[in-house]
């Protein structure tokens, strides 16, 4: 579904940050990728959503090279990434303007609720906590339905308690979404919790170290 093939990146001031890094990812899949800092995690992630390039190698989402950032691909990064001056609603709806106005603000509030933010439509970003920004983010990720998406550590600037309540939100939507996902992350018990399959990257240069197959029962709300 997703075809990773031998992604080398080498950045202008000559850190080879990714190696010869190849990966077949089945439909709904659920990868994490960890590893210690600098081996790659950020950049593979970067690559895979188009917004960098990649210096060999390809990357094809059934069957269809990517080559720039795709609507069929969302991220999520460490930290909200919200509009300042769009509300709630505005920025869930972002990716949703070809829409009629109604059925627009359906969805996102139906996407609201279930990220536990019904009610929060017309709230601006400075009024949300870190969690509740985290969760805005997320669903403007998942809104457009991506057939991948792609999480750069979400919950690690989050409290505990946050944080295992916005895991299970995302395993509960992804099994409705059917999307794939690739959850980079430097916390194994996170990892091993979310994911069907593990990667275990090592650096200089980044690349696949161990790739491990996780039979767990998935976390339920
Ligand atoms: P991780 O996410 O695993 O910590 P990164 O992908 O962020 O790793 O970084 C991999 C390597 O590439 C590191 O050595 C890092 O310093 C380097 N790197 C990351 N981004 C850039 C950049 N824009 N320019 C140059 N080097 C970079
Ligand atoms: P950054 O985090 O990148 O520094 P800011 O959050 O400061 O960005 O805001 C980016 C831009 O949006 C700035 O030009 C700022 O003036 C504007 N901005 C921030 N908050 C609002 C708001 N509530 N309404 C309108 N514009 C805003």
């Amino acid at each position: 579904m997703l075809a990773i093939q031998d992604l080398t990146k080498i950045y202008p001031n000559g850190t080879h940050a990714l190696h010869a890094f190849s990966l077949d990812i089945q439909n709904g899949e659920v990868i994490a990728v960890i590893g210690g800092s600098g081996c790659g995690k950020s950049t593979l992630l970067r690559l895979l959503s188009g917004l960098e390039t990649p210096n060999t190698g390809s990357i094809a989402l059934r069957g269809r090279i990517l080559k720039e950032p795709d609507a069929l691909v969302n991220i999520v990064f460490q930290e909200p990434r919200l509009f300042p001056w769009l509300t709630v609603a505005q920025n869930v709806g972002f990716g949703l303007k070809h829409l009629p106005a109604d059925e627009r603000s359906d969805i996102i509030s139906q996407v609201l609720a279930r990220l536990g933010l019904g009610g929060f439509e017309d709230r601006w970003p400075k009024e949300l906590s870190g969690g509740q920004a985290q969760r805005v983010s997320l669903a403007r990720a998942i809104v457009t339905k991506p057939s991948v998406l792609l999480l750069d550590e979400p919950f690690s600037a989050l409290d505990a308690m946050t944080r295992e309540d916005l895991q299970s939100h995302l395993i509960d939507l992804w099994q409705d979404l059917g999307s794939t996902l690739v959850l980079v992350t430097h916390d194994i018990e996170e990892a091993v919790f979310m994911a069907d399959r593990v990667i275990v990257m090592r650096p200089f240069p980044g690349r696949i170290f161990q790739d491990v197959r996780i039979d767990l029962p998935r976390p339920r709300n």
